[in-house]
């Protein structure tokens, strides 16, 4: 517990503000995505740049607290909150500048993707960003990034050129093609690990029409659907993203829901004709959208659902798999929750492997029992819903690793080292112990430095 003359002392030093447990904003500033997260920190430090972070990171390591680093809070582990430590917090680190020319935007270390989104369109321009508006870029794009412009433009870390970083001894430090390359490519899907990152600056890309949406099958036909589902993703066009989630309805029958996003020229591509003509479609809302529509269409509550989520990247999502999916859905036995199933066809394919620490571009598909539920009591069965979801997918897994960006805190590190890969984890706790070496940001999918491992 800090006394009052040490938030004092914090207030003086920084521009940004202070919020202590006695302050009225401390409720609302504690939250975090996850109904099941609900921690005190000693002090929550709202930044206004790279120097304020500097100062909160001075004052963590002289008060002994554990640090937390705070961009959407959306991160489902909960990790941009923590019981009796410092929270650094970059909400009000949100603006966006777009050099439309070099077609680049630079986002500070808080900006979330309604920010982002808004700052490029008014260009015309894009990156593949992820599907909720209030995610953080930054959170979001450190762990990878997968989303509605996926097969178009790759994942959001294969679009990030560059960055700024304050590492936990307060250093700025920039990363680029020319300037510490290897941080580059750890910032390129090896999370928070090496510092907080205060500026991000990504390549854009032209937008035409995008036609988005839903499409929802019941019935007997919803697995004959995802067999659609599957072929189409496998054989489309790279203008055609295309994520789908497994359900069950009130009367525990289980439906699929289709959401493609495509942006090509074609009226009418054949792709989506394939999909909408399976018997079991029970609704087609597939219609000409703007970006900022489709962009919302998984817009949801926050901190007011638990959550428990786990997965696996999967290299063919055969017949035998959509089965065990089947089955595991009906045994959620109640909404909400299911099972997202993100496609990884396209330009990930083409990403040169060697550029990014991300270690998934070559699945198929990443697979996710998303367990959502709201009475504490039906904790323990949800949890071990999706644990056990998660070990029947586990057999079509590329490396037994997860998405770190779904994960729950309590994967071991050998899961996130699968996540991984050997040789790219090897090089990833080299980066750590160069920036990190006391492990101060372990409050992430983490990657330990060397002679603390
Ligand atoms: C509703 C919802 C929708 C989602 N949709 C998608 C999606 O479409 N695609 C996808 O790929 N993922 C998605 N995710 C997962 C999401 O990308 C990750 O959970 C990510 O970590 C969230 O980032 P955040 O900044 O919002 O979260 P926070 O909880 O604030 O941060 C999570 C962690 O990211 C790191 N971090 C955040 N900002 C910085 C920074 N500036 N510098 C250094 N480290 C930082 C820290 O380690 C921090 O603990 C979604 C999650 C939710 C809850």
């Amino acid at each position: 517990m800090l006394d009052d003359q040490a938030l004092r002392d914090l207030r003086g030093s920084l521009i940004g503000t202070v919020i202590g447990p006695a302050d009225v904003e401390y409720d609302a500033a504690r939250r975090s995505f996850n109904a099941l997260v609900d921690r005190r920190p000693a002090v929550i430090v709202r930044c206004v740049g790279t120097a304020d972070v500097a100062t909160a990171f001075d004052f963590a390591s002289a008060n002994e607290l554990e640090v937390a680093v705070r961009g959407g809070g959306h991160n489902p582990a909960g990790h941009c909150v923590l019981d009796g430590g410092l929270v650094i917090d970059l909400s009000r680190m949100r603006s966006v500048d777009v050099d439309p020319e070099a077609g680049l935007a630079r986002a500070q270390g808080g900006a979330t993707w309604v920010d982002f989104d808004a700052a490029t369109l008014a260009h015309g321009l894009v990156t593949p960003g992820g599907v909720v508006g209030s995610t953080g870029v930054a959170g979001l794009t450190l762990g990878g990034g997968i989303g509605h412009l996926t097969s178009q433009h790759g994942l959001s870390c294969d679009n990030l050129v560059g960055a700024e970083v304050v590492t936990s001894e307060g250093a700025v430090v920039r990363a680029s093609a020319d300037e510490d390359a290897e941080l580059l490519w750890g910032l390129r899907g090896g999370g928070g690990n090496f510092g907080v990152a205060t500026r991000l600056e990504f390549q854009l890309h032209g937008l035409g029409r995008v036609v988005g949406g839903s499409l929802a099958y019941g019935g007997d036909g919803v697995g004959a659907a995802l067999r659609r589902f599957r072929d189409v993703v496998a054989s489309a066009p790279r203008d055609l993203s295309c994520q789908a989630g497994l359900a069950v309805d009130g009367s525990l029958a289980p439906t699929l829901s289709i959401f493609p996003c495509y942006t090509g020229s074609d009226e009418d591509p054949e792709e989506l004709a394939a999909l909408k003509a399976m018997p079991s479609l029970v609704e087609d809302a597939v219609r000409p959208l703007t970006y900022v529509e489709q962009q919302s269409l998984f817009d949801s509550t926050y901190g007011v659902d638990r959550n428990y989520w786990k997965g696996h990247f999967v290299r063919e999502l055969s017949d035998e798999l959509i089965d065990v999916l089947q089955e595991r859905i009906v045994a959620l036995g109640r909404p909400p929750g299911g099972v997202l199933i993100e496609s990884l066809h396209g330009a990930p394919k083409d990403a040169d492997p060697a550029a990014g620490a991300v270690g998934f571009h070559r699945a198929a598909f990443n697979i996710s029992a998303m367990a959502t539920w709201q009475d504490p009591a039906l904790d323990e069965e949800c949890i071990e819903w999706a644990r056990t979801t998660a070990a029947a997918i586990e057999p079509w897994s590329v490396s037994g690793g997860g998405y770190v960006n779904y994960m729950q805190a309590d994967e071991p590190t050998e899961r996130v080292r699968a996540a991984f890969g050997a040789e790219a984890f090897d090089r990833l706790q080299a980066l750590k112990t160069r920036l990190d070496p006391s492990n101060v940001l372990r409050r992430n999918q983490n990657v330990p430095p060397l002679q603390a491992a």
